[in-house]
Parts: C-alpha cells; structure tokens; sequence
C-alpha cells in the first residue's frame, strides 16, 4: 500500500513526484511519459527562472530533477495508463478506506490518497474532410510535421496561444501562414499576436466558421464561412495544422469526483481538493481558469502541502 498514487508525469504530476519524494512520502507516479503536452513545443519563454528552454529539453530537465530525489520513496511506473480508480473499503480502523488504480497493461496500484495530474489533450476536428484527411494532410502537430510543409500553403485553425504559437513554428518554413479564428478577438497573449502578425507571409481570417476540408488523396484546401456574411470561401492549403481546443483527460475519474459541463474535475482552489475526500486534482485537467506549465506546477505543490498534513491525520 503507498500513502499517494500521483497521475500523469507532466509538470503538475512531476512537481508532486518531487514534494513527495522530499516529504517522504511513499509514492507511485504512474504516465504514459514525462513532460506533458508543451513537449512538441520549439521554446518555451515563460518557465520561470529559464528565459528559452524547447518542450523536449523541459522533459528532459523535469525527469532529471525527479531522478535526483526521488530515491526509494517515489516508484516510477511509466509507459503505464491509468483505465479506472476505485475506492475500496479498509479493514482496519486506521484506514477506512483507501483507491486503487488499474491500468491498461492489467497492474494494480493501491494508496491512501490520489492526485490526478492527467492533463488534456488536443481536441479534434469534426467537420466534413476530417477525418479522410488525418495524416494526410491535417495534423495536430506542428513541431512533428511542419516540415513536411515546407515552401507550401498552410493554415491553422484556432487563435489561442497554441494557434499562434503553432503559426510562428511553421513561418519559419511554409510559404504562407494562414490562422483561421472563430471570433473577432484573439485569445492569444497579445506579445505572441504581434510577433506572429509583423511576418510578411502571415495571414489571418477572423469571424471564420472552417465547414469542409477538399482535396483527392490530400488536402488542396479548406473551406469556411463568414459569420457576418455567412458567405462560403475557401482558401488553397496543402497543409492544416488544428489547434481547435483541448480536452481534459478524465475518462478514468469523470465518473468518481465533480467534474464540469467540459469534464475538467471541480476542485477547490485553496487545496485542489476534489468533491472526493482522499483524491486531488492540479493542472490542465481541472477546473482551474488558467492552464500554463507554471500553473500547473504550482497548484501541484498546492496539494501536495494539503495532502501530507491529510496523511499525517490518518
Ligand atoms: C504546443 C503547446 C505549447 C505550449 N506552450 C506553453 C508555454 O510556452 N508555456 C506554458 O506555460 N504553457 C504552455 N503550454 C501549456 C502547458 O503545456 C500545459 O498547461 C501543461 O503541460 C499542463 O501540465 P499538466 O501536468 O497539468 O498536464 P500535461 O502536460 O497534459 O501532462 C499530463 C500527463 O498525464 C499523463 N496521462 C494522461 N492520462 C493518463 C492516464 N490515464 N494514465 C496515466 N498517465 C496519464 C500524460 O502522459 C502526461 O504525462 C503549451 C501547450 C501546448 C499544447
């Protein structure tokens, strides 16, 4: 039995893995792998106390740091995917109750607390073309396939941070640029518009509804709709890069503590308890009005205080 399952080994799962191990608490941190999503990312320019450093390198640093005090107190089960949690009923009067975590390959995990640290993932494109397309010419990916669109036409669809970001990573090779927003505002952070807006082969359509991907074997093209006009246009692109979103990845634990409308899990912002005494909750999967590595990392050594004085109660 461990005092604490950690999910997910992005910066909220390591941030936990290390106040653990520092806590001395017994622990198993179970991912798929070590980084989190801003892995593809070429620079990440806002972690605190490192001016430019790219997604795989952060992996890379967030790994380093865990191996170096981890020592026989946190487990690392990686390569694994947690499929359920349950609570389960103790038999003695110093533990009531207590969860185990099943994971894909059929391993069993117990402890006395959780702390989902799960993330999100990119939400996929549902329009017509979609799917036919997938790999072949649409990619939810840009640092993995960018340059397979060198010197060609492309768009991104989605004006958030990632939308902008994505477009500034392909400027870089493709002839031309084109971000296609649903809104009249950008969601990005005003410095990564104007970088991105001042490239001479940079586009942007707003107020565009993307209706159909065309193309044969490939994509030639993508059409939308203006919502003032409601008029159809479509742009000629070989490539489409979709930054439309993400999503929480909860499926496991959707069914056990709150979640909202989105599935992010409700959780209460002086702690990062859940709805579930004995479960936390830090980072992208939550509730939390803002997602950022830093956030993430933070709201983690958030519970992670909470949670050692809860175990030490027990
Ligand atoms: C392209 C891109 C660029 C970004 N750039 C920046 C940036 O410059 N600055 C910034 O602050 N933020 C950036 N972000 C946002 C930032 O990456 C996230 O806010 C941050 O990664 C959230 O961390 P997290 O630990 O909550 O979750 P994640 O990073 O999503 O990590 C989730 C972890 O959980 C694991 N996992 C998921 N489900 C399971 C399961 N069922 N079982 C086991 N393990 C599981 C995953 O394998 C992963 O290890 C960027 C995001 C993207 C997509």
């Amino acid at each position: 039995m461990h005092d604490l399952i950690i999910i997910g080994g992005g910066p909220a799962g390591v941030a936990a893995g290390i106040y653990a191990a520092r806590k001395k608490l017994k622990t198993v941190l179970i991912a798929e792998e070590i980084g989190g999503q801003s892995v593809v990312s070429d620079g990440i320019e806002n972690w605190i106390g490192t001016p430019k450093i790219s997604g795989a390198d952060l992996a890379k640093s967030l790994r380093a740091h865990l191996d170096a005090v981890k020592n026989d107190m946190v487990e690392l089960a990686l390569g694994e995917r947690v499929v359920s949690l349950e609570t389960a009923s103790g038999e003695t009067p110093k533990l009531l109750r207590y969860f185990a975590a099943k994971l894909a390959s059929g391993k069993l995990f117990e402890a006395k607390a959780v702390l989902v640290a799960s993330g999100a993932g990119r939400r996929k494109l549902a329009i017509l073309g979609a799917e036919k397309f997938e790999n072949k010419g649409i990619s939810y990916c840009a640092s993995c396939d960018g340059l397979l669109f060198a010197g060609q036409d492309v768009a991104v669809i989605g004006g958030g941070n990632a939308g902008f970001e994505t477009a500034l990573q392909l400027l870089a090779y493709a002839k031309s640029v084109t971000l296609i927003h649903r809104h009249a505002e950008f969601k990005a952070d005003a410095t990564t518009v104007e970088k991105a807006l001042a490239h001479p082969n940079m586009r942007v359509i707003k107020n565009a509804e993307p209706i159909e991907i065309v193309g044969d074997k490939f994509v030639s093209g993508l059409k939308y709709k203006d919502k003032d006009s409601g008029e159809v246009a479509e742009i000629a692109v070989t490539g489409i890069f979709v930054e439309a979103g993400v999503l929480p990845n909860t499926d496991f634990i959707e069914k056990i503590v709150a979640c909202d409308e989105t599935k992010r899990v409700k959780i209460n912002p002086h702690n990062q308890r859940t709805s579930v005494d004995g479960i936390w909750a830090a980072g992208d999967c939550t509730d939390e009005l803002y997602h950022q590595n830093n956030i993430a990392a933070g709201d983690a050594v958030k519970a992670l205080e909470d949670i050692y004085f809860w175990i030490k109660k027990q």
